[in-house]
């Protein structure tokens, strides 16, 4: 097939991360919000790792479609519904390519995080993923036509966590954490941190 097999290996490396993640994702979301982020992403996670053979050999694009379709159905709350929908967006993007390169990467995880806020209606700062999302798509976008295409993603990762970091000072307006205002203080959003942990898994599978 015309796949690329580092595709399938960072699909994976992003669900066993995630697993590994459930507890703390969830110990993160019973304090701000109601404590399903790390099983809702963790079942989301396994439903893929069922799949994850048959891409072998998938456009990007198709790649990008089945794991959308994927988290629609298998991860429930806000989360699921968000991205599902920045993953179809990302598989929009992709279409047509059949070896994408690091700006075409870097213009679907655009793409994706723009359909986020869109669907979400959120933005920079109202402490969501996005938080998280926005700032690293910026750094790859700004990096896409860059030689040092490996530093740039240590760079979006860094500032990810950065973003996901600075939650922790920022009171919710989106979200079933808004219920808890400025009693989410101090707690970073498990949705922005989830966001690090899979950019991180990504980044480990293609060393
Ligand atoms: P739920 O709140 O339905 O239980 P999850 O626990 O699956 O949803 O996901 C919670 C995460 O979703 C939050 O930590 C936040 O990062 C993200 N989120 C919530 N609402 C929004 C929104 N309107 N826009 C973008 N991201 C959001
Ligand atoms: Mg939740
Ligand atoms: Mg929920």
């Amino acid at each position: 097939g015309d796949g690329d097999p580092r595709l399938a290996a960072a699909v994976r490396a992003v669900a066993d991360a995630l697993i590994a993640d459930e507890a703390r994702l969830t110990d993160l979301d019973q304090k701000v919000g109601d404590g399903d982020l790390g099983l809702n992403l963790a079942r989301g996670a396994e439903a893929i790792l069922r799949e994850v053979d048959t891409y072998q050999g998938k456009s990007a694009a198709s790649v990008m479609k089945a794991l959308s379709a994927s988290l629609r159905k298998t991860v429930g709350g806000t989360s699921g519904a968000l991205y599902a929908a920045g993953l179809l967006r990302a598989a929009s993007e992709l279409e047509g390519k059949q070896t994408p390169g690091f700006a075409d990467w870097a213009k679907a995880l655009a793409a994706g995080s723009a359909a986020i806020a869109q669907l979400g209606d959120a933005k920079i700062g109202d402490r969501t993923m996005l938080d998280a999302l926005l700032p690293a798509a910026d750094m790859l976008s700004a990096a896409a036509n860059d030689a040092a295409t490996g530093r740039a993603f240590g760079d979006a990762i860094e500032a990810a966590r950065q973003g996901a970091a600075a939650t922790a000072a920022i009171a919710s307006r989106r979200g079933r954490s808004s219920y808890l205002g400025e009693r989410a203080v101090g707690v970073p959003d498990p949705g922005a941190e989830a966001v690090v942990v899979w950019l991180l898994a990504i980044r480990r599978s293609l060393d």
